[in-house]
């Protein structure tokens, strides 16, 4: 029997994940659809009660609704409740449970350039809703150290205070982390800046990079940012924020599938999409 998957936003119109949902359906012959929904601050509640009375069987959710639509579902879970937001939402037998798969599919994503990072001192540049999740889940997982570096001192020491954590989390100023940046194995770029049409910024300077370094850039429009461009000059490894769109559509696929996709064939037809490499 079909069934319906959609996305809540706004706006929508550029999102990149109807076809990529629609294209893995298409994939495991499944006969499914994926509709993204533009839906106003205003009329959140409504859509989501809307849905639910429509018996839809899953839906994500992107900004400007990952935190409020909280309020409208019937429970969610503990690591969405730490991060703060919902981007994924699952139908379990008429009722609406909300999960966060963005820092999860981040870090699957960064573990296939990185392998381990137990032994890896790893900085987070940014403190805004995506380093939440990122933080998060990394919290949970062995590194060597976590350090988050932020325009806001006071948001980075907010967010290592809310993310419980064996080993403390090192807060540092951002001019402190563009003079230590050779102390650090891997970099992760979690703000806005770089990204179109500002694709001349950089969000911390990399002049002591070392060269084993992975630097890792949640934007990917532009798909190579300016900052990755240096990263790469200087000999490191580079990582864009495909990796995290197609890990998190990819978790939340498999929670509302029990099918692990083919995260391939997903990225391909992201990649395709924005012109190829
Ligand atoms: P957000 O909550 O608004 O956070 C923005 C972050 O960027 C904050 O840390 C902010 O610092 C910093 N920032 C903004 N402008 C700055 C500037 N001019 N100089 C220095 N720092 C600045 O946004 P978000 O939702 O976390 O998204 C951040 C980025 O991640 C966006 O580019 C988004 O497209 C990308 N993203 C990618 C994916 C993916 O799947 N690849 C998923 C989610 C997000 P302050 O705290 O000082 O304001």
């Amino acid at each position: 029997m079909g069934k319906l998957y959609g996305l809540l936003g706004h706006p929508v119109a550029h999102s990149l994940s109807p076809l990529m949902h629609n294209d893995a359906f298409k994939d495991q012959q499944l006969p499914y659809h994926y509709q993204a929904f533009d839906v106003e601050p205003s009329q959140l509640k409504q859509a989501v009660v809307g849905l639910k009375a429509l018996g839809v069987s899953g839906f994500n959710v992107t900004i400007p609704h990952k935190v409020e639509v909280m309020k409208y579902l019937d429970a969610v879970d503990e690591e969405a409740k730490i991060i703060g937001a919902v981007n994924t939402v699952v139908n379990e037998n008429g009722t609406f449970i909300g999960y966060n798969t963005d820092g999860r599919g981040y870090l699957q994503s960064l573990l296939t350039i990185a392998n381990d990072l137990s032994d890896k001192h790893v900085l987070v540049v940014g403190a805004g809703g995506a380093a939440r999740a990122i933080v998060t889940v990394l919290s949970q997982h062995e590194t060597k150290t976590l350090t988050i570096t932020n325009r806001t001192k006071g948001k980075a020491e907010l967010l290592a205070d809310e993310c419980r954590r064996k080993t403390a989390i090192d807060i540092v100023s951002l001019a402190q982390a563009a003079e230590n940046i050779a102390g650090y194995d891997v970099i992760i770029n979690t703000t806005s800046v770089g990204m179109s049409p500002n694709i001349d910024d950089i969000p911390l300077s990399l002049e002591h990079l070392k060269e084993s370094a992975i630097v890792s850039d949640l934007i990917y429009n532009p798909f190579k940012t300016k900052w990755l461009h240096i990263a790469e000059e200087k000999g490191a490894t580079i990582h864009n924020g495909i990796g995290m769109f197609v890990g998190q559509g990819a978790l939340a696929f498999e929670k509302w599938t029990g099918i692990r996709p083919d995260l391939k064939r997903m990225e391909e037809v992201v990649i395709k999409h924005l012109g190829g490499k």
